[in-house]
């Protein structure tokens, strides 16, 4: 979707509003109170735009009640707005771009990016497992810079870096999530978590994978120590580069990602090549 076809999809907030229910409500209306499909609309000229009230416990709400979006002062609009610059950019946006392009301030942009990331995780169990060729690496993501002022920071396994863990399809899906670390008793239920035992897995020489592989319909492995990335089909060089695009948006849009909201910030690259819109990138 171009920015021009977006601003004639949602002109005004009632476009909005109509278009977040139907997307929330695709059966009808459900009271977030207590569940209940019967409600009406209130009218009176006191009453917010959009404001209902159950038949059944007579709660009042709108689409966005018990949302992220709940009690939210800013137009609806605006908060598409930002849903789009987030799928459409292939790195991420920063919370000071992303309050520049909307007009708001830096702190209201980051709750705003943080709310729309959280709703973009996309749930392995709403979308079944990884099946075919299937990939796995991890990455160790946060910390500071490995040059910083002339001290050379250690980088990966033994830091205090967190373990990101990857699980790519050749068919376009990803799993991703945060680990403890990289040993047989974490990643094991971990891979099996996303990843179907009928999948033949593609790995590096880890350890674990060597023992974790074995319980996969197949396993290869390319062994990165003696420098070999690719043998015939077997490499994860798919997996790789999905980390680095993470790494290069550390560093180049973010700077400064914290342990606890890293999940968030791989929630939008998940969702994207869920959703395949990985094709079409802002940034
Ligand atoms: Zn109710």
């Amino acid at each position: 979707m171009t920015l021009n076809q977006f601003r004639n999809m949602f002109p005004d907030e009632g476009a909005c509003r109509k278009y977040l229910e139907k997307v929330i409500w695709p059966s009808g209306r459900v009271c977030p109170h207590c569940g209940c499909l019967s409600s009406w609309r209130l009218q009176s000229n006191s009453a917010r735009s959009g404001l209902y009230e159950c038949s059944a416990c007579a709660g009042q709400f709108t689409v966005t009640t018990k949302t992220p979006l709940h009690s939210t002062k800013l137009p609806l609009q605006t908060w598409l707005l930002a849903l789009y610059f987030i799928i459409y950019s292939s790195k991420g946006i920063s919370s000071v771009i992303l309050a520049k392009w909307l007009g708001v301030n830096q702190k209201t942009a980051w709750k705003v990016g943080h709310a729309i990331r959280t709703m973009m995780t996309v749930h392995a169990d709403s979308i079944g497992l990884l099946s075919g060729v299937v990939e796995l690496d991890e990455k160790y993501l946060g910390g500071k810079p490995r040059f910083q002022h002339g001290v050379k920071h250690p980088r990966g396994k033994g830091t205090k870096k967190t373990c990101v863990h990857v699980a790519v399809s050749r068919k376009g899906s990803v799993r991703a999530g945060v680990i403890p670390g990289d040993s047989y008793a974490v990643l094991a239920p971990h891979v099996k978590r996303f990843v179907s035992l009928d999948a033949r897995v593609m790995t590096d020489q880890l350890h674990a994978y060597m023992a974790l592989g074995k319980e996969f319909s197949g396993h290869e492995s390319v062994n990165h120590g003696i420098k070999e990335y690719a043998r015939g089909k077997a490499h994860v060089n798919t997996a790789e580069s999905f980390n680095a695009i993470q790494e290069r948006a550390k560093q180049g849009v973010f700077h400064y990602v914290s342990r606890q909201h890293i999940p968030r910030y791989e929630s939008p690259r998940v969702f994207r090549r869920q959703f395949s819109f990985e094709s079409s990138c802002l940034v």
